[in-house]
């Protein structure tokens, strides 16, 4: 992987013009007293370096040396407790750095650094010590005026450039991707085998985490929805501590992450392994949606003409099912299916779940290209308390989530091994 790093580094490079790029590690996060979160780099940082450990700073220069890490240093004492450091050493010699040194020292090399390129490209705004340190270098580097220097005068986010690299996955990165789908969809297919009436969602999440971890993945890529009965209505649920009845449908929204890279998978099955005949009515509308939505998944189209097509199928499926008012036409003008699909159909999928990418350029949706990596999700879910619907849709609740490739051959779902079509579920169920 180091050659990829390399690789991204030189391309970011490549498309900068007498810069400087400056990104910080993810700042360490408190969970209480004196506990702190698990740690996860930020992807930008990640992205071009591969280096996973806090209180790090990453200077890429156009001019030598090229790639800078300030990075926490050896410390034998602070590391019988916390673990091995790369320090100064390691960021050269595992890592590839040009030049490294400690964290303390970046407040005194920066403005040094910085001199002599006249663009600056940092996120500003995203991490206020960072900013701190970037703005004392700049102010130092102003009374310089009278030597023959100069100094960033413009700022760059670089998100333009580099949220533009991650929209595109290259071979290595879809490699990682099919392998976070596969482990995801593996564990999905053993959550439908393990469900029984009777049991609780926490049992299920419990199933999906020690799937993924036995599988080698290092953490989930977002918190589990395990959602039974009325629960797969409510679109963030998170406790998953009900007991799930005979009868009942269960949503299970989860994925994990692997190598830096998130899987988003949903599927929504029968707890005692038949669907019931409105369950199936319903379920049968959402899939057919999600297939439409995947079939428009293409070069060229755009995401709102992904979200249309899971819109058209559920809304003809609402009516017939006499959730909603007719002609369909009329409904999805007036949006009268945001009654019972209120949320959007996809979105970008990489390091990030919710990944980054530019949904709209200028105003416009931003048609997609080859290499990127969506979601397609459509659901429909009829509140338990919806007087207005017929008693026999009330409290059902169904998604149906897959990742996508867009490729220049059609789509490529990458975690097909999840079982959709009711036959298929109900097997696994029954398995
Ligand atoms: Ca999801």
């Amino acid at each position: 992987m180091s050659a990829e790093f390399a690789a991204r580094r030189q391309k970011v490079l490549a498309q900068l013009s007498d810069a400087c790029l400056v990104i910080g590690a993810a700042p360490v996060a408190l969970r209480n007293n004196d506990i702190e979160h698990e740690y996860r780099q930020d992807s930008d940082f990640y992205y071009l370096t591969g280096f996973d450990e806090p209180q790090s700073v990453l200077v890429l220069r156009q001019t030598e040396p090229r790639f800078v890490l300030f990075v926490r240093p050896k410390d034998p004492e602070r590391e019988v407790w916390d673990g091995y450091r790369a320090g100064v050493e390691g960021a050269v010699k595992q890592h590839g750095a040009d030049e490294a040194y400690p964290i303390a020292e970046l407040a005194t090399r920066l403005p040094d650094l910085l001199e002599n390129h006249s663009r600056l490209v940092t996120p500003f705004g995203r991490d206020a010590e960072l900013d701190a340190r970037v703005t004392d270098a700049l102010a130092a580097l102003r009374k310089r005026v009278k030597q023959r220097k100069w100094w960033p005068t413009e700022l760059v986010d670089p998100a333009g450039l580099l949220h533009r690299m991650r929209l595109h996955k290259s071979p290595a990165e879809l490699e990682l991707m099919r392998k976070a789908a596969r482990i995801s969809a593996d564990a999905h297919l053993a959550a439908m085998k393990h469900t029984r009436p009777g049991g609780w969602e926490y049992e299920v999440e419990a199933l999906l985490r020690s799937q993924f971890r036995k599988a080698g993945a290092e953490r989930l890529a977002y918190e589990c929805i395990v959602g039974s009965g009325p629960n797969a209505t409510v679109l963030h649920y998170r406790k998953n501590d009900r007991q799930m009845g005979d009868g009942e449908l269960l949503l299970i929204d989860a994925g994990c992450e692997f190598g830096y890279y998130a899987s988003d998978i949903t599927r929504t099955f029968p707890v005692n392994g038949r669907f019931s005949a409105p369950q199936q009515e319903l379920y049968e509308v959402v899939l057919a949606a999600q297939l439409a939505s995947i079939d428009a998944a293409r070069v060229g189209n755009t995401l709102d003409a992904v979200h249309q097509a899971s819109v058209k199928v559920l809304t003809q499926g609402m009516v017939d099912a006499g959730l909603i008012a007719g002609p369909v036409d009329e409904a999805i003008e007036t949006e009268r299916f945001k009654k019972y699909y209120m949320h959007r159909t996809s979105h970008y999928l990489g390091m990030d779940v919710h990944d980054v990418g530019d949904y709209y350029v200028r105003g416009e949706p931003n048609p997609l290209t080859a290499s990127e990596v969506i979601t397609v999700e459509p659901g429909l879910y009829v509140s338990e308390a919806d007087a207005d619907a017929p008693e026999r849709f009330r409290g059902i609740g169904i998604r149906i989530e897959d990742d996508v490739v867009i490729t220049s051959e059609g789509p490529e779902v990458i975690s097909a091994g999840a079982p959709k079509s009711v036959d298929e579920v109900q097997r696994a169920c029954q398995g």
